[in-house]
């Protein structure tokens, strides 16, 4: 999904701003930058301010105009401090991060961003399918453009994984029946048969049984043992009980 990011960065007046972007993007996974008609670029600030993502800025894609900027992509999101465009709905860079993980997770998007002094253009807002904004201090919302830019882009990043480590939870679960917790029916099975070893073993006393049981139940209960966990932990309770049965096998 992070390779189908591009970020767009409009007019931009700093190239410090731009140095600084490359290195928020580089930081989280994202190699696309587009600069529309930037003030000055390339520029020795920026590539300062970039450290190691100089690279980022080695294939940044400078172009004159909007259009040129946002041809390839098919969502446009606009970010903005401020939630006054109405005409197109409004997300938190997290609810966006879900949409890009799912629904769109196969178009180019470009994520628009406005320049030092004044933000987002009217023309550039009417381009826009969605608009961006970080939930910040109501009372000064406006962050810095590369500060914008990080946290819109760790969000996508934390998505990003998060779908990752779904896609393979859900896979495991699928492929193998054995990394499944056992039932309740089966724990209870387990809890017997536990029991009726640490009496034979006389490390459980029931005259003075100290919540023994209850205590393990709650380390079972933190661990939630698998089938094939399950298996081993009866396996240990058989040993141990076929060693009191022949106890010259000890
Ligand atoms: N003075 C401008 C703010 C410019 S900040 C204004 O009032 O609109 C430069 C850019 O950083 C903005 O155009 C936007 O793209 C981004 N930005 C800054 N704060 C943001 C926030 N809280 N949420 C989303 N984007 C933000």
């Amino acid at each position: 999904m992070l390779d189908n990011v591009n970020i767009v960065l409009s007019h931009t007046s700093h190239p410090g701003n731009i140095g600084a972007t490359a290195r928020a993007m580089k930081t989280m996974g994202i190699a696309n930058l587009i600069l529309v008609h930037p003030k000055k670029f390339p520029s020795a600030e920026a590539t300062v301010r970039a450290a190691h993502a100089d690279d980022v800025l080695e294939h940044a894609v400078v172009v004159d105009t909007l259009d040129e900027g946002l041809k390839e992509c098919s969502l446009v999101v606009g970010t903005s401090a401020r939630s006054r465009y109405l005409d197109a709905p409004l997300l938190t860079a997290r609810e966006l991060a879900e949409k890009l993980v799912g629904e769109y997770r196969d178009e180019k998007v470009a994520l628009l961003f406005g320049t030092e002094s004044a933000g987002l253009t009217n023309e550039e807002v009417s381009r826009c399918h969605y608009h961006v904004y970080i939930p910040a201090n109501p009372e000064y919302s406006s962050l810095n453009l590369a500060s914008a830019v990080q946290l819109i882009s760790y969000e996508l990043r934390v998505a990003s994984l998060g779908n990752i480590a779904e896609q393979t939870r859900k896979f495991k679960v699928k492929d193998d029946a054995k990394t499944k917790p056992v039932t309740a029916e089966q724990m209870e099975g387990y809890y017997q048969h536990l029991e009726e070893t640490l009496i034979q073993t006389e490390y459980l006393d029931l005259k003075h049984p100290k919540m023994l049981m209850s205590r393990l139940r709650r380390l079972y209960n933190r661990a939630r043992p698998d089938h094939s966990e399950m298996q081993i932990l009866r396996g240990i309770l058989s040993a141990i009980q076929k060693g009191f049965k022949n106890p010259k096998a000890f």
